[in-house]
């Protein structure tokens, strides 16, 4: 990218390994985070949209290592990610509190629930926070922290200053709306970013003698009308399912390496477990273990398959949205296919040639695209008819119908 967004996370990519086609399976905050934490697709955790419950029945990493003796701690900055929707499983402490004071969102109401405080935390309090957990933590057994940034996100709003650093200061000011929303978005990225060196840092004086082992993952892109669209969760074009995974861990994770085959947010889990050498069994993962391709030069899985689906929406969402039913999509090499049958033919991409997702090869490479077709078909059967998790019902809700007489 040309313009300085991310020092911090450049500087742990050469100390650590880039996956450079890393690929969440939905681009939505919920379903995402819910795969990257059981390693299962949506239709195995149940998180089919925001403001589901992750199925209990599905193990999540913090659970696997909490039960393997670890202290394990949690700091989210946005209510997609409360603990009622089941991401507190297995932290000892899950720190989900949006105070007013540090919301960068105005939002209220969210999904038909009530706010009671704020929608989210800016990252600065969310570090403090995080840290002040760190400082907690005993010196006689391990730690796993997961801290979630919410900054790099609607509304565009990054604190003051940042602009000036991912954009030149002699440069004259974007004069298309466009372009100021996405100065806005990467300086957002550039203070988002300068928070991870501070954890980074101040984490890295807390480890045990192991050393620290860091993974940064993304749970989407945005799509800053790179398709007609701004931001996430409508389609599958790859600004919004291609996410940012490195992991770094010196002296175990090779240094310096950038690798190119598609792999998954659905990977990390067992790869994380497998690399700190804790038992997955009890995990059911879906993706697959990389840690052999982090540590000692495995090759990545050949003609690996990474599949897509658009997050379930309402047919009040589809109308508002423009967007026409269910969207599905399947990686296999360099192709890339991708059906949505309310909304036209299938698109086919190969994106070694064109990365853009500009020319859609539908009808124009028949043997692939019937391949991926039917590959694509025979998946989506597999993830049809199993229970989703629950939509979460909040007590005071409940409380508040009953008062009305609605619920018994
Ligand atoms: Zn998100």
């Amino acid at each position: 990218y040309a313009h300085p967004t991310t020092p911090v996370l450049d500087t742990l990519g050469r100390e650590g390994t880039v996956f450079e086609d890393a690929y969440t399976p939905t681009p939505t905050t919920g379903p995402s985070h819910s795969t990257l934490f059981t390693s299962g697709y949506p239709a195995a955790h149940g998180v089919l949209k925001n403001g589901y419950a992750m199925l209990a029945e599905r193990r999540t990493l913090a659970e696997v290592l909490r039960g393997a003796g670890w202290q394990t701690g949690a700091v989210v900055s946005a209510f997609p990610l409360a603990a009622r929707f089941g991401y507190g499983r297995g932290f000892e402490h899950f720190d989900d509190e949006f105070p007013v004071e540090t919301a960068s969102s105005p939002w209220n109401e969210w999904e038909g629930f009530r706010l009671r405080g704020g929608f989210d935390r800016r990252g600065d309090a969310t570090t403090d926070r995080a840290l002040a957990w760190l400082a907690r933590t005993s010196p006689a057994r391990p730690w796993f922290l997961w801290v979630h940034y919410f900054d790099p996100h609607a509304p565009y709003d990054p604190p003051p200053g940042y602009r000036r650093l991912v954009r030149d200061v002699g440069e004259r000011w974007p004069a298309k709306p466009l372009d100021e929303q996405i100065v806005a978005y990467d300086a957002e990225v550039r203070f988002t970013d300068e928070q991870v060196g501070r954890l980074v840092r101040e984490a890295e004086t807390k480890g045990s003698s192991g050393g620290l082992l860091v993974v940064v993952a993304a749970d989407h892109g945005e799509g800053l009308m790179s398709h007609g669209w701004m931001e996430h969760g409508v389609n599958l074009y790859e600004e919004l399912v291609r996410t940012l995974l490195l992991v770094r861990w010196p002296g175990h994770v090779r240094a310096g390496q950038r690798l190119h085959a598609p792999v998954g947010l659905i990977d990390v889990a067992p790869t994380v477990l497998a690399l700190l050498g804790v038992p997955s069994t009890s995990m059911q993962p879906q993706g697959e273990d990389l840690s052999r391709v982090l540590g000692d030069g495995g090759a990545p899985p050949a003609n690996r398959l990474l599949f897509f689906q658009r997050r379930l929406y309402t047919e009040r969402d589809q109308q508002e949205l423009a967007v026409g039913g269910e969207e599905f999509g399947v990686r296999m090499g360099a192709w890339k296919y991708v059906s949505a049958s309310a909304q036209g033919p299938p698109e086919l991409f190969d994106l070694d040639q064109d990365p853009g997702e500009t020319r859609n090869l539908h009808t124009r490479a028949a043997d692939v695209e019937e391949r991926l077709a039917a590959t694509l078909q025979q998946w989506v059967a597999t993830q049809r008819g199993r229970p989703a998790g629950a939509r979460s019902v909040d007590p005071d809700d409940v409380a508040r119908l009953r008062a009305l007489g609605y619920v018994e």
